[in-house]
């Protein structure tokens, strides 16, 4: 990966230690899911812009950690999930990717329009161990960083200034995706809170700074000023958990009845990812062997 070019995640600390700050170029990794997904530009902007958040949220977790975010508003999207974990590997999907709406007024694509305002943003960690921590939050805006700024702030209790942003091209296909958290820590300075605010509310779009070839510590830098430190996160990269010998496991799962009635009815046996939008066929002769192993008479 290009220095340039590549996906870039970044997290640290500034004004010593009064704020913790995210940053990331996910420009790849949202390319990646519009094409698999076939998404059009107001569904991969919608898509994109919660994967930019998975991908830095990843980043908050403990190693071996996991999350899912659901989103599920009433607009014609449907539902988001995106998948993330601690070491960069992002998923997800949307349900209705053949989504685009006209722009906004102001030539923006209408992202909130097709998430919908009303309904829900649900985020759910697992670390495998305890049961899994489960978060939710009304959706207040639907453009998708307002509502992840509002569930830090409301469901996790740190106040925190959240940017996404997914450009589409003239094509219909993304050509820069990135954004940032800013999370205040206890005590953190007031009126420097205020200041950072205005900074905000007066900076460009992140997606017109990576298109200028902003890198995201630049990006930080900008917000933050100077007072801060930053160290490489995981690169956030498109993986999907699936693969044949899961869909293999699934099956035999089933028991020898069910695979037997299966290959009765069916011949054969189709399953499809949602993540990643693969599907898996098992012909005949696959079922066959596979209800052979289950019966013993291999
Ligand atoms: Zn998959």
């Amino acid at each position: 990966m290009g220095a340039m070019n590549g996906d870039v995640l970044i997290r640290g600390s500034a004004w010593d230690g009064q704020l913790r700050v995210f940053a990331v170029r996910s420009t790849n990794l949202v390319s990646e899911l519009q094409k698999r997904h076939g998404a059009h530009p107001t569904a991969a902007a919608a898509l994109g812009r919660a994967a930019t958040a998975g991908a830095m949220m990843g980043a908050m977790l403990k190693d071996g950690g996991r999350l899912t975010i659901q989103i599920r508003g009433d607009g014609p999207l449907g539902e988001i999930v995106i998948d993330a974990d601690a070491e960069g590997h992002v998923r997800g999907y949307v349900t209705h990717p053949d989504v685009h709406l006209p722009p906004r007024p102001d030539g923006k694509l209408d992202v909130a329009g097709a998430v919908g305002r009303k309904g829900f943003l649900n985020v759910i960690r697992d670390y495998g161990l305890k049961e899994p921590y489960r978060g939710s939050v009304p959706l207040v805006s639907g453009e998708l960083g307002e509502d992840f700024a509002y569930y830090f702030t409301v469901s996790e209790q740190i106040p925190s200034a959240v940017g996404l942003g997914v450009l589409v091209g003239r094509n219909g296909l993304v050509e820069h995706a990135g954004g940032f958290i800013l999370q205040a820590m206890p005590g953190a300075d007031e009126d420097r809170l205020e200041a950072l605010e205005r900074t905000m509310a007066e900076m460009p779009q992140v997606t017109a700074q990576l298109s200028e070839g902003v890198s995201p510590e630049e990006l930080l830098r900008r917000l933050v000023g100077d007072d801060l430190r930053v160290h490489p996160a995981p690169s956030p990269v498109f993986q999907c958990r699936c693969s044949r010998e899961r869909v293999e496991r699934t099956l035999l799962a089933l028991g020898p009845e069910e695979l037997a009635a299966i290959l009765k009815e069916d011949g054969r046996a189709e399953t499809h990812c949602a993540f990643c939008n693969e599907t898996y066929l098992f012909e005949r002769a696959e079922l066959q062997s596979l209800l052979d192993r289950l019966q013993g008479a291999d």
